[in-house]
């Protein structure tokens, strides 16, 4: 199996490093969570190791072991913050399959029985509305 190498230069670094801005929802030592500037439904939210890896196929496991509970405890609070019917959580590996922005992340998105979901990369959201829905996450976290 060939394994692409980590770029560092992705956007989810720069957003590690502050180069650029994100909203944020929930930081540690080893993790952060913020909103998704292209929602694919309200409070769809990303949750990425600080620790660079290109996906799950060259993560450490140790890294894992410390980033589950953190999306676990996101997933939670979206749910209970948009009032949803469940919540959908979703990570894809290389472009074959969806992969865009090469730092392992995962999706954490509430849904709501009968409505569909918004394309994935779809529209910018504004991002007053992305910071009103990041406030109602962090009020239940
Ligand atoms: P993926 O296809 O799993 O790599 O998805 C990457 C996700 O990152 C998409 O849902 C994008 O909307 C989102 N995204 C891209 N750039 C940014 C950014 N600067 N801040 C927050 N989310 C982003």
């Amino acid at each position: 199996m060939s394994i692409s190498a980590y770029d560092p230069n992705n956007i989810f670094a720069k957003i590690l490093k502050g180069d650029i801005p994100s909203v944020k929802l929930y930081e540690d030592a080893d993790t952060l969570a913020f909103m998704d500037v292209m929602p694919q439904a309200p409070g769809h939210l990303l949750v990425i190791p600080k620790q660079g890896s290109r996906n799950l196929l060259d993560a450490d496991p140790a890294v894992l072991v410390k980033l589950m509970p953190v999306v676990q405890k996101l997933a939670r609070a979206a749910k209970e913050a948009f009032d949803a019917d469940g919540v959908f959580v979703a990570q894809f590996n290389e472009p074959a399959a969806g992969q865009t922005v090469f730092h392992l992340h995962f999706h954490v998105i509430p849904r709501h029985d009968g409505l569909p979901l918004k394309p994935h990369s779809g529209g910018m959201e504004d991002i007053e509305v992305l910071k009103a829905n990041a406030e109602k996450i962090k009020a239940v976290l």
